[in-house]
């Protein structure tokens, strides 16, 4: 199965809208030109505007971080679905690690959040993963059978057709410590799996893996079946770095 391949950068906080164009400016020297792989920059919010319009190259499309789940009203500091889409946004990553632990971000919220962004035609990066004592505890299916479930329930198959998923262990994440090639193996195949269950058409599905996804590792993890790409961290904001991440498909 053909699945589309992507070469997704989360910055999180990092990068002020001057350093975003910089960055994007050079990066667009490098030759982009693999149309099999999609390249999604996700940086802060306030870039968008500043580097959608430094764009060029059909094959990077910018996505937010974050999202609310409702489209407006009074909650102060957020940013809602149609802002992403009118600042340059078409990806949104959502259920992110960071959002879940350190925001308290609940499934059901996620799930509020995903229908959300569909509904704005912004496509959801949506991540799932286990903690390290889930994994200990032999609970890794458990944890992302949950998250699944939960986050995307009353969604439907036409739906779920503009939804990526990106696997990304809680405890690779940010910390150096990458899954080996059969972890990541093995979870990819329980997501597919657990996709199916819910009725999806998950060999078409393109799932990521995130979680200290480097230019020396990310060859080896590209060569895994069943994972169609990557969200990058920390490697994604060296321009070189990327680059040679992206040159690994
Ligand atoms: C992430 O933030 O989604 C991520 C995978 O980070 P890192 O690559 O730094 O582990």
């Amino acid at each position: 199965m053909d699945r589309k391949k992507y070469c997704a950068a989360n910055w999180k906080m990092n990068k002020t809208p001057h350093d975003s164009v910089e960055y994007i400016l050079e990066f667009q020297k490098k030759a982009l030109d693999n149309h099999k792989v999609q390249i999604v920059i996700c940086p802060p919010a306030v870039s968008l505007t500043a580097m959608i319009s430094e764009i060029h190259r059909n094959t990077i499309e910018l996505g937010g971080q974050n999202m609310h789940f409702e489209n407006n009203g009074a909650f102060t500091g957020e940013i809602s679905a149609d802002m992403l889409v009118s600042s340059g946004a078409k990806w949104v990553i959502l259920g992110h690690s960071e959002r879940r632990h350190v925001f308290g971000e609940s499934d059901e919220m996620i799930n509020q959040k995903i229908k959300q962004a569909l509904q704005s035609n912004l496509k959801p990066i949506f991540c799932v993963g286990e903690k390290i004592e889930d994994r200990e505890s032999g609970n890794t299916g458990q944890v992302l059978a949950a998250q699944l479930t939960l986050g995307l329930k009353d969604i439907s198959e036409n739906d779920f057709q503009n939804i990526v998923i990106a696997y990304e262990p809680v405890w690779a994440i940010g910390t150096g410590l990458t899954a080996t090639t059969t972890q990541v193996d093995d979870a990819h195949s329980v997501i597919r799996e657990l996709l199916s269950k819910q009725g999806y058409e998950s060999e078409s599905t393109s799932i990521l893996y995130g979680g200290s996804v480097k230019s020396d590792n990310a060859g080896e993890l590209n060569s895994i079946n069943g994972v169609d790409g990557f969200l990058i961290g920390g490697a994604a904001l060296n321009v070189e770095e990327y680059y040679k991440i992206y040159q690994s498909f």
